[in-house]
């Protein structure tokens, strides 16, 4: 088997209402779908991170199709460690001249394809793939609900079965804080609460929300600093040893995952296949954080296609402890499945088919399409 192309495809279109993060407002949900097409037929289909900065999904193109397609025409796809390999070497002097995360994620979205050919070639699961199951069904947080009324919004998640919803901040700290302890109030002690910052903070800024937000008993705080603050992420691991700290999204290789948790300064990593560098990379985060007794919760944030990345990735380790689900109003996320998923009491089950057990509702696709 060899391949034959590499397509990038944006979905997408503009919200009527944005989202506000920290970092920025999203004022269009895109999906960046990635194609890998074979001489036999199978097309394995991944997804790459395309949320910000919004003019990314043209670098994103570029990299996939200018960039990276050359390295992969004619190669076997099933060399899948040997491929990836093959990428991050022709692009490591570019992650210092240009962007390491935007390589990452452009190599996350082939990854994720080759994983889903073989899958279809082999005629098993993706997780199979990665060594086998340790649970069949996988547990959700919810995330995207109500940013104006985060107390109202986790109600409505408790209401459909969820046990735990993350809230973001990062905006205006006074008006923040209220909104977290609006939660805690609307929810009571019997449903777990995290919140995101988007990094948000400087450590003087950190330390004043954390000390706001200390009797909150939160399940986590995620992103707090910038992701390679490691002196910043030492300090706040020590003066506030009750608050649990989740990083990881925005960490593009091995390297900072070695230097966060060798030191033990997160309690969560976070993992996203669409964003580090592929399953397989993603899977060395995830063994990394094992090997220091540090739990899991794959990140995602885009279509369902690598959200169902993100659940081969959950259902292998055994360091996984819960997954996010992006509950904001966005259809499209599901629709451009052929089969959409089921989230049921905030938990859903391992897909079971070969590869990463989808396809595409190609019409949907077709229509959803941004020409670049
Ligand atoms: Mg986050």
């Amino acid at each position: 088997m060899k391949i034959t192309r590499v397509r990038f495809v944006l979905c997408g279109y503009e919200l009527p209402t944005p989202i506000p993060l920290s970092c920025g407002e999203l004022t269009h949900r895109n999906f960046g779908l990635v194609l890998v097409e074979t001489d036999a037929g199978v097309t394995g289909i991944g997804e790459t991170s395309v949320n910000f900065p919004p003019w990314c999904v043209h670098e994103r193109r570029a990299t996939i199709e200018d960039g990276l397609q050359s390295l992969l025409l004619g190669e076997n796809p099933l060399d899948i460690a040997r491929l990836n390999k093959r990428m991050v070497d022709a692009t490591r002097p570019f992650t210092r001249m240009w962007a390491e995360g935007a390589i990452a994620q452009a190599i996350s979205g082939i990854d994720i394809a080759l994983w889903d050919i073989a899958g279809k070639e082999y005629g098993v699961p993706v997780w199979q793939l990665l060594g086998g199951k340790y649970r069949d069904e996988i547990l959700c947080y919810a995330v995207g609900f109500n940013a104006a009324d985060p107390g109202k919004g986790a109600l409505d998640m408790r209401g459909r079965g969820y046990t735990h919803g993350k809230m973001r901040i990062g905006f205006d700290d006074a008006a923040d804080i209220a909104k977290a302890r609006g939660m805690r109030e609307a929810v009571g002690n019997d449903f777990a609460m995290m919140i995101d910052a988007n990094q948000a903070f400087d450590l003087p800024r950190a330390r004043r929300m954390m000390t706001a937000l200390s009797d909150l008993d939160l399940y986590w705080l995620e992103e707090p600093l910038l992701n390679d603050d490691f002196d910043g992420y030492a300090a706040l691991r020590t003066e506030f040893p009750q608050i649990p700290l989740a990083w990881g999204e925005n960490a593009f290789s091995l390297g900072n995952y070695n230097t966060m948790l060798d030191n033990h300064l997160v309690d969560v990593a976070m993992p996203d296949p669409c964003r580090s560098g592929g399953l397989t990379t993603a899977v060395r985060m995830a063994e990394t954080a094992a090997n220091h007794g540090i739990a899991i919760s794959p990140h995602h944030y885009g279509s369902d296609v690598g959200f169902v990345a993100a659940l081969h990735l959950a259902a292998s380790q055994p360091n996984f402890s819960i997954m996010l689900r992006d509950e904001a109003p966005v259809p499209l996320r599901g629709d451009i499945l052929s089969e959409p998923l089921a989230v049921r009491n905030g938990t859903i089950s391992v897909p079971a088919k070969p590869g990463l057990g989808i396809d595409l509702d190609h019409d949907i696709v077709e229509t959803s399409t941004i020409r670049l």
